[in-house]
């Protein structure tokens, strides 16, 4: 599949699943631009990874929560490269806690990096993709939208919004030729589920159908279908990615 002379953007590429959707990209030949957030060292290895393939890259240090960072990320990259072709929003965060002692902070935090993030870089990218009457915007959910897992009222929360938010988007923005769809991941290997992976990793893949925890990669092979061509004609879903987990065949 080929993105030759398309543009995307990938908030919190630097590393995880980001990493591997801002790879993914690259090598089907878009221009990228990803953000991070702290870890420079992370941004700078995987932009000298690339370009050293000959890739077109740009890593950009903003909090995708900041929505003045966000209008001025996208103004820059449709100026230098003519427009948006595909938007990934991938930031995201855990602050886990039951909500009896959860403070408004772990709740705050969430919300703004995992659900006001995609507010801030869908609306910043709608202008020019109208304009261009061409888009894609891809929001990677997670299968805890649905889960209800204890300690997670906050993730879950952003989550679910970010679904709802992709039905309403795909719904007003379907006539001006832009799609927007959701990725629910279920259990993947990145520094995120490091902490749970250390204490559970046999039972839980006793849980998962295909017996293993999915790479970035299995996500970043989503991203690629749902920004090709070939995808025009699908809107307004979310597609799982978990190895079967939800289907609770697991055990
Ligand atoms: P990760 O390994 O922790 O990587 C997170 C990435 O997001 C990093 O590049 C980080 O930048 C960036 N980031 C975090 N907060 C940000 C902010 N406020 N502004 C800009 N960038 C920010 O996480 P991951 O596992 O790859 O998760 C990626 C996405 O997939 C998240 O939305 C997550 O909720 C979702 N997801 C993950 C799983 C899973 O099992 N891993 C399952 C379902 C859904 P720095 O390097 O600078 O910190």
């Amino acid at each position: 599949m080929s993105l030759a002379g398309k543009t995307a953007i990938v908030t919190g590429g630097s590393r995880g699943i980001g990493k591997a959707i801002v790879q993914a990209l690259a090598r089907a030949g878009a221009k990228v631009a990803f953000t991070y957030h702290s870890n420079s060292l992370a941004a700078e290895s995987l932009l000298s990874e690339l370009k050293g393939e000959g890739h077109e890259v740009l890593a950009y240090q903003a909090d995708a929560a900041d929505k003045a960072a966000a209008d001025k990320l996208v103004e820059e990259i449709v100026e230098k490269w003519g427009g948006i072709y595909v938007l990934v929003n991938n930031a995201g965060i855990i602050k886990d806690g039951l909500l009896a002692t959860m403070s408004f902070e772990q709740w705050q935090a969430v919300i703004n990096a995992n659900l006001n993030s995609v507010f801030n870089y869908s609306q910043a990218v709608t202008r020019p993709m109208m304009s261009a009457r061409q888009g894609r915007i891809i929001n990677i959910s997670s299968v805890a939208a649905n889960f209800g897992n204890s300690g997670q009222a906050n993730y879950a929360a952003s989550k679910g919004g970010i679904e709802g938010f992709t039905r309403c988007l795909a719904n007003e923005l379907g006539r001006r030729g832009i799609t927007c769809n959701a990725i629910a991941p279920g259990f993947i290997s990145t520094d995120m589920t490091e902490a749970i992976r250390n204490a559970a990793e046999d039972t839980i893949k006793k849980q998962i159908p295909a017996r293993r925890l999915g790479n970035p990669e299995d996500i970043a092979n989503a991203v690629l279908f749902f920004a090709s061509e070939g995808a025009s004609y699908v809107t307004g879903n979310v597609l799982t990615v978990d190895g079967g987990l939800t289907l609770g065949a697991g055990m």
